[in-house]
C-alpha cells in the first residue's frame, strides 16, 4: 500500500488514527490475518487480507 496522495475520503482509514465513529474512543488497528512475510514473497496473503478495524467498537473497514 503506498501513500503517496491524501485524500479526504473519510473511508480512508490509517493506521493510528482515532476511530471515526462518534462517541468512540477507540483507535483504528491494522488487522493481519498471520505473520507477514513480505520479506520472502511481498505482498504476503497476511498484508493484501489486512483490514483496518477499530480496537473498541470492532468497526472494519477495507481500503
Ligand atoms: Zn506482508
Ligand atoms: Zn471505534
Amino acid at each position: 500500500m503506498t501513500t503517496t496522495t491524501k485524500t479526504a475520503d473519510p473511508a480512508a482509514l490509517e493506521e493510528g488514527q482515532r476511530c471515526p465513529i462518534a462517541g468512540c474512543d477507540g483507535t483504528v488497528v491494522l488487522v493481519r490475518e498471520g505473520d507477514c512475510a513480505c520479506h520472502i514473497a511481498p505482498p504476503c496473503p497476511a498484508c493484501t487480507d489486512a483490514h483496518l478495524s477499530c480496537d473498541v467498537c470492532g468497526k472494519e473497514r477495507r481500503p
